[in-house]
C-alpha cells in the first residue's frame, strides 16, 4: 500500500539544503516525487518534499547526516499524517492493535 505525502525536513545544516543533498536525506523514506519551492523565509526553516511512501513500514522519525565531521539529527514531520503507532512507528493500525505491543512491560 503506497501514498503520497509531503514530508517537512527540519534541522538541515546550511549546506545540505539543494535539492540533489535533500534527496540524499530522504533516500530512506520511500520515493522522492518533488522538492516544494518555497519562499525565503520558510525555506530558512525546513524543506518540504513530496515522498511516496509505503505505509506498511514504519515512518521514520529522522535520521543523522554526516557533514564534514559533524553529525545532525535531521527530523521528519509528515503532514496529514493523524497518527503513527507508538511501538513501530507504521500509520495502518493504533498502538492497541500492534503485534509488538507487549502488555504489562514498560
Ligand atoms: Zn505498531
Amino acid at each position: 500500500m503506497r501514498c503520497k505525502i509531503w514530508v517537512q525536513i527540519h534541522g538541515l545544516p546550511g549546506d545540505c539544503r539543494g535539492e540533489e543533498a535533500v534527496k540524499e536525506v530522504v533516500c530512506h523514506i520511500g520515493k522522492f516525487i518533488a522538492l516544494k519551492k518555497l519562499n525565503k523565509i520558510i525555506l530558512d526553516r525546513y524543506k518540504r518534499v513530496r515522498m511516496e511512501i509505503n505505509v506498511k513500514n514504519p515512518l521514520m522519525r529522522g535520521r543523522f547526516i554526516r557533514k564534514k565531521d559533524k553529525r545532525y539529527w535531521v527530523d521528519f514531520i509528515y503532514e496529514r499524517i493523524k497518527f503513527a503507532c507508538a511501538y513501530c512507528g507504521k500509520i495502518t493500525h493504533k498502538s492497541k492493535s500492534c503485534d509488538q505491543f507487549v502488555e504489562g512491560v514498560s
